[in-house]
């Protein structure tokens, strides 16, 4: 099935893409419009992406000790991507936005990471702007959002140090008020008055940062999470004390003009990756003394400090709340890069297995050499591990598009329905940001299987999927972290009311297939993987410690988003029960939900069992017995 035809049947049939068209924010939309942003996207990914996936495989950035070199190709990308306008999809049309639903920015987006998530389109700048316009002031919206929309600046965000990734209350960049020169000999300079916000200087270094040095665009806007230190000179301990700056690479007046000078971000190295080598990733210093930057913008002063320039965004203490804004929308944008990866190998496998002839039938005929050989795509095992892929991706890309309806739903919903998608996504986010970077990894592995030794080799593209796919359990929060958040914080918050309600859209979808013969069945085993889902929620801290009831948080994670799953391939299927006859296109959602539902869907025992029985096996291990 064309890819395309799966999403346009998500969009259309099933999320129903013309309902929310109709609302007064999206009146400039139609079904045309839509369709002819999907074109664009579509060709832009086919002509400028698709081709030189490989080669940004196969040529690194390089530093030459001045600047990054990044191959033609993706300057040639970024250009096209940012002159279609997505980088703004989803902001208000006065200021330049294509004021799309994000459901549709995110639909678009899928063709860019499938044709290559390596060269990366705009997720982090438009996140970086996305949030600068939900909490920075107006002359930060209008000198550094407005830029990255135009796709003349980039973004990224700088969270994680060297000490500290997953523990971000253990970071240790300080930023200090900017009074002029380096507090000594400086003249005193009204730091708090400055155009574009209290003006502070960092120090510190930030390890893993994505795009965080090149050439694509003048100048990059870094938003970097920083302790002000208290009257004693210490940092407040944990995540109260942490605060957010936007820090440009190059220094700009309060117009937004490039002043000539370079900020004192120094970049220290560039990783080397194991995939998704076509986008830089860093460690930079911030304030190491590279450049010295002069304090005050706008004619201030003539000393200059020591420290990297950056304005406070929102208040200080409320870095990781605002930072959170970037990291939701970054984290379904992860999810479904992990699933158009795993689609694009899903598409290499099928086209292989639909040519590749091998073996014959089992049976008494395939006894016969002299009979000729059939395609892999005729044997049982290699159709189990298609409809696996397909059962994965196509699952996890509606999973995706849901939660990017529900993001509409909050921001353009009446109260009670936006209250409650913003609710179900608390709750969702984390299986959106892990199942598809667990299981599209595990479709790409399948594909490399498919292709037999020729998918082990860099001949075939599906080797060079998995490795770009691998990164998306470790990054935006480990599997390990969601988890810990699912069980720890999502389930439990407001009395369960998160869980609770989700339990209520699953129990609507089964009493819908209830009513349906041919999948009264499947709405039955949904209603009881639930219920296991809340039993075990129940069980893990029923008088538990925290300690007993987090040890297995991962394979409740793993349970909780095969269930999720599990519900969203029975509302698909759902959807494709209209049509006597079913198309090709319906029979085959149908069968990767019974897929899904016979192979998938028991796992749950195995994983919840661990769960509700506490099991301690991993939890009192002792290290010398290792
Ligand atoms: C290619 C790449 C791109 C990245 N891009 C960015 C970026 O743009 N900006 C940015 O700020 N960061 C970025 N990161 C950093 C990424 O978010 C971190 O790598 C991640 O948060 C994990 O931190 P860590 O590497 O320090 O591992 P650690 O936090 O040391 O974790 C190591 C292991 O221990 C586990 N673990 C840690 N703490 C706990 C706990 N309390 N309970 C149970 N298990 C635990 C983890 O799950 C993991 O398996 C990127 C990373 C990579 C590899």
């Amino acid at each position: 099935m064309a890819y395309r035809d799966t999403l346009e049947f998500l969009l259309h049939d099933w999320l129903r893409l013309g309902d929310l068209l109709q609302r007064p924010r999206f009146e400039d939309h139609s079904r045309e419009t839509v369709t002819a942003v999907l074109d664009t996207c579509e060709r832009i990914a086919r002509d400028k992406y698709a081709p030189f996936n490989r080669l940004v495989d196969t040529e690194e950035p390089r530093f030459d000790g001045e600047r990054v070199i990044l191959p033609q190709a993706t300057h040639e990308a970024w250009k096209a991507y940012a002159e279609s306008g997505m980088l703004s999809a989803s902001q208000d049309a006065d200021i330049g936005g294509l004021q799309l639903p994000y459901l549709v920015e995110s639909a678009a987006n899928t063709f860019f990471a499938k044709a290559s998530v390596s060269i990366g389109a705009g997720m982090l700048t438009t996140g970086n702007a996305n949030l600068l316009m939900a909490h920075g002031n107006p002359a930060q919206q209008q000198v550094f959002a407005m830029a990255e929309f135009a796709g003349r600046w980039a973004g990224t965000m700088c969270l994680s140090e060297p000490q500290a990734g997953s523990s971000l209350s253990d970071i240790t960049t300080r930023a200090v008020p900017d009074d002029g020169g380096d507090g000594a000999a400086g003249r005193a300079c009204a730091w708090d008055t400055d155009p574009l916000g209290p003006r502070y200087r960092l120090r510190g270094n930030k390890m893993w940062i994505s795009a965080g040095e090149h050439e694509l665009t003048e100048n990059i806007v870094h938003l970097v999470l920083a302790k002000i230190p208290g009257p004693d000179g210490a940092l407040v301990p944990g995540t109260r004390g942490i605060s957010l700056f936007v820090v440009p690479k190059r220094m700009v007046d309060a117009t937004g003009r490039l002043t000539g000078e370079r900020n004192d971000v120094a970049l220290a190295g560039l990783n080397h990756k194991c995939g998704w080598r076509g986008t830089t990733n860093t460690l930079l210093n911030f304030g190491e003394g590279r450049f010295r930057p002069r304090s005050g913008v706008g004619g201030g002063l003539d000393g200059q400090g020591a420290g990297a320039v950056g304005w406070l965004v929102g208040r200080p203490g409320e870095g990781l709340r605002c930072m959170f804004h970037m990291m939701n929308e970054a984290r379904i944008g992860v999810g479904l890069a992990a699933t158009m990866l795993g689609f694009a190998g899903y598409e290499a496998a099928l086209d292989y297995a639909l040519q590749r002839p091998q073996g014959r039938p089992v049976g008494a005929a395939g006894k016969d050499p002299s009979r000729p050989q059939v395609r892999i795509v005729e044997h049982a095992d290699v159709k189990r591990m298609l409809l696996a892929q397909k059962a994965y991706c196509e699952g996890a890309l509606a999973l995706e598009l849901y939660c990017a309806r529900l993001v509409d739903e909050q921001r353009t919903g009446e109260g009670a329905t936006a209250k409650e998608a913003s609710l179900l996504l608390e709750v969702l986010t984390p299986i959106a940001k892990s199942w598809p970077s667990e299981w599209c990894l595990e479709a790409n592995s399948l594909a490399i299987q498919v292709h037999g030794g020729y998918g082990y080799t860099r001949d075939f593209p599906v080797e060079q999927y998995w490795r770009d796919n691998r990164l998306n359990m470790i990054h935006e929060g480990t599997h390990g972290i969601q988890a810990l958040d699912l069980l720890g914080r999502k389930v439990v918050m407001d009395g369960g009311a998160g869980l609770a309600l989700l339990g209520s859209r699953v129990e609507a979808t089964a009493l819908r297939a209830q009513a349906d013969t041919q999948l009264a069945g499947f709405a039955q085993a949904l209603a009881t993987a639930w219920d296991q889902v809340a039993a075990a929620t129940h069980q893990a801290w029923d008088g538990a410690s925290p300690e007993e009831a987090l040890a297995n948080a991962t394979p409740y994670l793993q349970a909780f988003g095969h269930a999720v799953i599990a519900w969203i391939w029975l509302d698909v299927a759902l959807a494709c029960r209209g049509e006597a006859p079913p198309t090709p296109a319906a029979q085959g959602r149908l069968s990767a939900m019974r897929y899904f539902f016979a192979y998938e869907l028991p796992r749950l025992d195995a994983w919840l069992g661990v769960v509700a029985r506490r099991e301690a096996v991993c939890r009192e291990m002792r290290e010398d017995a290792f």
